[in-house]
């Protein structure tokens, strides 16, 4: 077979999995939104067996040999081609699903699915002691998978990080990390002893759920959200899942008296919806038409969500509808104290309900313990002291309870350990992505002003979206904005955006 024919038997293969791959989307889709609870058995019969297709299909010794011989091929076209960069990730993908023994899989999947039960069940009794020994064998699993997948002179969490955010390591991560952490520590500081607080209590009052809706998808729309491709319904837990071609289904949830969760979560989604819409569908199924990683990602949500949604060029435009849309809550509020209301900064336990300025700090203290339990370092029945006296040195507040504190987080107990850096990598993302926006495109906060989003839209499409998987996200950080990925443009955002609101020098 020519290298011609070879290549186009992957792509084919290729296609056909990811085809497969979407139709569990669908149904996962299905599940949160309008399965009746009695169909739960049967559903998770039908996306076990689609999942089993797939990874039969993605494994398949054929595709091994393809991807041999492929390998071998000196006609692929230059380093960095289309050709290239389709079959340098298909193998990248094929290694990482055929290098797991199937015991492991199958052990990993058992022993997270009781070990998410048990945290439920920890997490409702404050107990952290239900949790305990389940932990500890999810870090025994997720060590051997770490093992198995290697790591090259790095660490085993670079094994697991990768996954996520592929090409990263633990040691870049933290370089990042740790100049960041130690700017946010004395900002958030500073903002707690502010005696100028915003009036938060005007965003918790009434706001009627259907003009909720209005509003939101008039805002997504806005933004550049088709809806011609796209669908915005509820969910118990908010997410964003692209089917393919000219199908994104975004969901939110809606609490009559807290505004900012629906809307700021319908423009997070939104902005992940964005990136799936602009992905290249002709290239669907290949690494030319994916999306980087989950930390690039979350670069398009919170960019949308935070640079754009939380500030006041947004809201110069955005205001007057929404005074009309919610006419009792809002029609004497002036705009600035609107903004400030929004842009509520406070150390909190959650991690899900942190605004822009601490979450990131909420990151670093899983990061670190995650790092060390992985390790060896941080023993299972230690992690909750750990956290509370990391998190009090960080926030200035402690924990009462571990469901305050280390149990509020699905995350571990559903091994996915390396997972959590891409939250916070993804707001350093999109403000160094922000940044060279505005350097190419102009004033963004004129446009903005007058309610022109479609610039950039169209920079990101063009710069992001449409590169699908050619770099990795460091690569595309260099490519897009010249520089390293640095904590910089970040620091610099939140300085520029949250001194003046709360009058710090
Ligand atoms: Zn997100």
């Amino acid at each position: 077979m020519s290298t011609q024919e070879l290549y186009s038997e992957l792509v084919t293969r290729l296609k056909k999995t990811s085809l497969l791959a979407s139709c569990s989307a669908v149904l996962g889709w299905d599940e949160q939104v309008n399965m009746p609870p009695q169909g739960a058995e049967h559903r998770a019969n039908q996306l076990a067996l689609l999942a089993g297709m797939t990874h039969e299909q993605s494994t398949s010794s054929r595709v091994g040999e393809l991807l041999s011989q492929l390998d071998e091929a000196d006609d692929l076209g230059p380093e960095g081609s289309d050709q290239r960069v389709i079959v340098r990730e298909a193998r990248r993908n094929y290694d990482r699903a055929t290098k797991l023994p199937q015991r492991l899989v199958e052990e990993i999947s058992r022993t997270t699915t009781l070990a998410q039960q048990a945290w439920v069940g920890a997490r409702k009794a404050r107990d952290y002691s239900q949790f305990q020994s389940w932990l500890e064998q999810v870090l025994n699993l997720k060590r051997e998978e770490a093992e198995a997948i290697g790591y090259g002179d790095g660490q085993p969490y670079d094994a697991l990080l990768d996954d996520y955010e592929p090409g990263a390591t633990a040691a870049a991560v933290q370089a990042a990390f740790e100049p960041l952490r130690d700017e946010l520590v004395p900002l958030v500081a500073a903002i707690g002893e502010s005696s100028h607080k915003p009036n938060s209590s005007i965003v918790t009052r009434s706001y009627p759920v259907s003009a909720q809706r209005e509003f939101g998808l008039k805002a997504a729309e806005a933004i550049g959200f088709s809806f011609d491709a796209g669908r915005l319904d509820i969910a118990a837990h908010p997410f964003c899942s692209g089917f393919g071609p000219g199908d994104c289904r975004l969901t939110t949830r809606y609490d009559e008296h807290h505004f900012p969760g629906a809307f700021f979560g319908t423009l997070h989604e939104a902005g992940h919806g964005i990136y799936e819409q602009g992905l290249n569908g002709d290239a669907f199924g290949t690494a030319l038409g994916e999306s980087v990683s989950l930390g690039i990602h979350e670069s398009q949500s919170r960019m949308w969500e935070n640079l754009v949604g939380r500030s006041h060029p947004f809201w110069e435009f955005f205001y007057p509808q929404a005074q009309q849309a919610f006419p009792e809550a809002l029609g004497n509020v002036p705009l600035d104290d609107f903004h400030r209301a929004v842009n509520d900064v406070r150390p909190s336990f959650i991690r899900v309900e942190a605004d822009e300025v601490t979450y990131n700090l909420h990151i670093m203290l899983r990061f670190e313990l995650e790092q060390a339990m992985l390790s060896g370092d941080l023993k299972p029945v230690d992690v909750p002291a750990v956290w509370n006296e990391t998190f009090t040195r960080y926030f200035g507040i402690t924990p009462e309870h571990d469901s305050d504190g280390c149990l509020q987080d699905i995350h571990w107990s559903a091994g996915l350990l390396g997972y959590f850096p891409t939250y916070a990598l993804g707001n350093m993302y999109a403000a160094q992505f922000f940044e060279s926006a505005d350097r190419d495109l102009g004033d963004l906060s004129d446009m903005f002003r007058r309610g022109e989003f479609a610039p950039l839209k169209d920079w990101l499409r063009k710069n992001i979206h449409q590169q699908g998987k050619r770099y990795h996200a460091q690569q595309l950080v260099q490519h897009v904005t010249g520089e390293p990925l640095s904590h910089a443009p970040l620091m610099r955002h939140l300085n520029n955006r949250f001194k003046p609101l709360y009058e710090l020098n």
